[in-house]
């Protein structure tokens, strides 16, 4: 008996440790090999990563279905939707209107992806650290994505779909404007929505080396905290964290995130919970 749990303990250890750089080396691989089925993987991996939560959360407090999920799961409906809408939008627009350069040198693979990676990152940077330190307005549509009060698998695609908008064509518009390929797009882009899915996970994965390059859940989880001190920093939304390092606001504390951490710092400023306020407050008086 004492045997099974030790076993059981040492494996979830394994799983803190070296849970994620699995996930991620193995999603990297898959893709690589067949990017067609991006979409099904990217799925396959959430759904692991759901039962990765029940199993080792960071916080049990966090777990389960609670009041807040019917909301998220409808900001997360209208996430994909204004996504999937914009993706194929601004490819067409863009091309029909020639505004495509071929200005994308033509790189190995692997180094076009970590281009793209970087130069994808830094226009939803900009714009969420204004939504949090230089306009109202944006704060308004942007803190839906902060309202709840815990950090897990539903509050990756909790955002208004004017910041879902924003955040699809500061992230691909640069890429397309500057002709990158197919591929390398594909790819970059699906690594970017692994990890804001992933970096929202309730797991309790520990990967104090991989936070100084990657956005992982340690490193996004003090964004969400209450205190703006801590909440202003870690802007990065895609894979990785180099802005961050670039612009000054890489911040992983030594302690652990408290379960009633996480949340609004900025609550007055909010229209507060129902679905009809949180989408129409930030765009009419209306609500
Ligand atoms: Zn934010
Ligand atoms: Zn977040």
């Amino acid at each position: 008996m004492k045997t099974d749990k030790s076993l059981k303990r040492s494996i979830e250890c394994t799983i803190k440790d070296f849970g994620f750089p699995f996930l991620l080396m193995t999603y990297t691989m898959t893709l690589w090999f067949f990017p067609q089925s991006a979409t099904f993987l990217l799925l396959a991996f959430a759904v692991a990563g759901m039962a990765l939560e029940k199993w080792i959360p960071y916080h049990a407090e966090w777990q389960g279905i609670k009041t807040d999920s019917k909301i998220d799961a409808i900001f997360s409906g209208l996430t994909i939707l204004v996504s999937v809408i914009l993706k194929s939008g601004t490819t067409v627009v863009l091309s029909r209107a020639g505004m495509e350069s071929h200005v994308w040198p033509s790189w190995p693979l692997p180094i076009s992806v970590l281009v793209a990676l970087v130069i994808s990152g830094l226009g939803p940077y900009l714009l969420h650290r204004a939504a949090h330190e230089w306009s109202a307005i944006m704060w308004q549509v942007h803190a839906v994505h902060h309202a709840p009060d815990r950090v897990y698998s539903l509050n990756a695609m909790r955002t208004h779909p004017l910041n879902a908008a924003w955040n699809v064509l500061a992230g691909l518009g640069p890429l397309l404007l500057l002709g990158a390929d197919s591929q390398t797009i594909l790819i970059a882009g699906s690594l970017n929505n692994f990890f804001s899915i992933f970096n929202h996970m309730n797991i309790d994965f520990r990967n104090p080396m991989l936070s100084i390059f990657f956005n992982t859940s340690e490193l996004h989880r003090w964004h969400h905290s209450t205190k703006q001190e801590l909440g202003d920093k870690n802007y990065s939304s895609g894979a990785i964290a180099l802005w961050d390092h670039v612009f000054g606001t890489w911040r992983l504390p030594a302690e652990r995130f408290k379960s009633n951490g996480a949340g609004l710092f900025a609550a007055n400023d909010f229209p507060g919970y129902s679905l009809s306020k949180q989408l129409l407050r930030p765009i009419c008086r209306c609500a």
